[in-house]
């Protein structure tokens, strides 16, 4: 008789439905298809057996990862993007429709993004697209071509090609959307407030800070609120910064708004009173706030406000980052961070008293049901065999020249992080460097 499984995880720490018990994963066909207590399961072809020092968490799935190719990959591509995605943990990600050309606000424009990432994928991909001023009549077609959900701005993009949208354009978004019942991921910082105070220039961080108060967030968070609620479409907060808006989002969500909210590892990790000025490689937008807006924040992760953590990796050649001047007003505004998310988060989340179970909701269960990815997220059966094997208390010193993002300028750069991953599976197989089994995942139904 053949084997009921291709193979047999046993794993004295799995983190299932938020939580680390001992268990044995079954897996056929690519597919976990039985979770039972450690031991249990009949033997397989091939049996791994992990110790005691390593969790086996689900694969990551990274919601929000800019990847710049076509056009721009130079800055990033999807070889070099879903390569530091599988060393960070990360099986799925779902690529941003700005910085590559064209930005992917047509269903031209997608299948010209599907067509690069094509056979050169570690992990599986999926892709948001834009909404931007002009392109309703776009959204339909490219729901039907299988995007995850759009994305919009309300704020200056930084990139021509992708204009912020006002706030009757977003209302007609979510509109159009939530017939689809698919989520509008809104960067909400608002264009007139900014405006109103102008670019901070040269190297000083208290600036660059000061041209960027919370108020900017706040002012657009409360007119995304508006609008979910006015229209009833999932409206979804990307990269929340500013902590003063987290009762905001409490209260709509208690008045039953359908509103979620995300933050990334660099808003709970640095606090801008520890960044030296000219450290452009901190710079982000929102940008990195003080250290009582941190703690903040984890109170959001804590009180369930915000739902989620993913990585807003936003590549740059190191030259765009102008580490040698050190000018914030001339860097590029972004962090790569697809590889390091994970420890960095874990580091930190550890001293709060949060579990991996949480950080695996975090960081895998919740960004694939934002993502409407069914099968991915969680050790269950039925979802796909995706796993990080996980050494929660090794640590490492964050070396630049060991990441395989396509430029290595990381703000962590010597840190010492907590957590290392030892391996990463996508559908029952290892990731191995020399062959891309990514593939690229459309919406269910479509
Ligand atoms: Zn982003």
């Amino acid at each position: 008789m053949a084997d009921a499984f291709d193979l047999v995880i046993h794993a004295p720490r799995a983190v299932c439905d938020g939580a680390e018990a001992a268990r044995s994963i079954g897996i056929a066909d690519g597919r976990i298809v039985a979770v039972e207590p450690a031991g249990s399961l009949a033997p397989a072809s091939r049996v791994v057996e992990l110790g005691p020092d390593a969790v086996l968490l689900p694969g990551l799935v990274d919601s929000h990862v800019h990847i710049c190719e076509p056009g721009n990959t130079e800055w990033e591509g999807f070889a070099t993007a879903t390569r530091a995605a599988a060393a960070g943990g990360i099986t799925t990600l779902v690529d941003m429709p700005l910085d590559s050309l064209p930005t992917t606000v047509s269903t031209d424009a997608l299948h010209a993004k599907r067509a690069a990432a094509d056979g050169r994928c570690h992990v599986d991909v999926g892709f948001w697209a834009g909404a931007v001023p002009g392109n309703l009549g776009q959204l339909t077609p490219l729901h039907e071509a299988g995007v995850l959900g759009f994305k919009c701005f309300l704020a200056d993009s930084g990139t021509d090609d992708f204009p912020p949208v006002n706030a009757g354009q977003m209302e007609q978004a979510l509109s159009v959307l939530r017939g689809f019942g698919t989520p509008l991921l809104v960067h909400a910082e608002s264009a007139e407030a900014a405006a109103a105070i102008g670019e901070a220039s040269g190297r000083r961080y208290a600036d660059y800070l000061a041209s960027h108060p919370r108020g900017v967030e706040n002012l657009a968070v409360a007119q995304v609120i508006e609008a979910a609620r006015r229209t009833g479409g999932h409206a979804h907060i990307v990269h929340l910064s500013s902590s003063d808006a987290l009762p905001m989002i409490a209260s709509a969500r208690r008045e039953g708004v359908p509103v979620t909210a995300e933050t990334c590892p660099h808003y709970l990790a640095l606090t801008a009173e520890e960044i030296a000025d000219g450290a452009t490689a901190c710079k982000c937008s929102p940008p990195i706030r003080e250290a009582a807006n941190r703690e903040l924040l984890w109170d959001g992760l804590r009180d369930g406000v915000l739902d989620l953590v993913v990585s807003d990796h936003s590549p740059s050649t190191a030259a765009m980052k102008e580490l040698g001047s050190g000018d914030f007003g001339a860097a590029w505004g972004g962090i790569s961070s697809l590889q390091l998310g994970l420890p960095v988060v874990w580091t930190q989340a550890r001293h709060r008293g949060f579990t991996l179970g949480d950080v695996a909701v975090w960081m895998a269960e919740r960004p694939a049901r934002l993502a409407g990815l069914s099968g991915k997220g969680r050790i269950a059966p039925g979802y796909d065999a995706d796993f990080c094997v996980f050494a929660p208390d090794e640590s490492f010193t964050v070396d630049p020249a060991r990441l395989h993002h396509r430029h290595p300028v990381t703000p962590y750069a010597g840190h010492r992080l907590r957590g290392v991953v030892r391996d990463t599976i996508l559908r029952g197989e290892p990731v191995e460097a020399a062959h891309p089994r990514g593939r690229l995942l459309a919406r269910r139904g479509a």
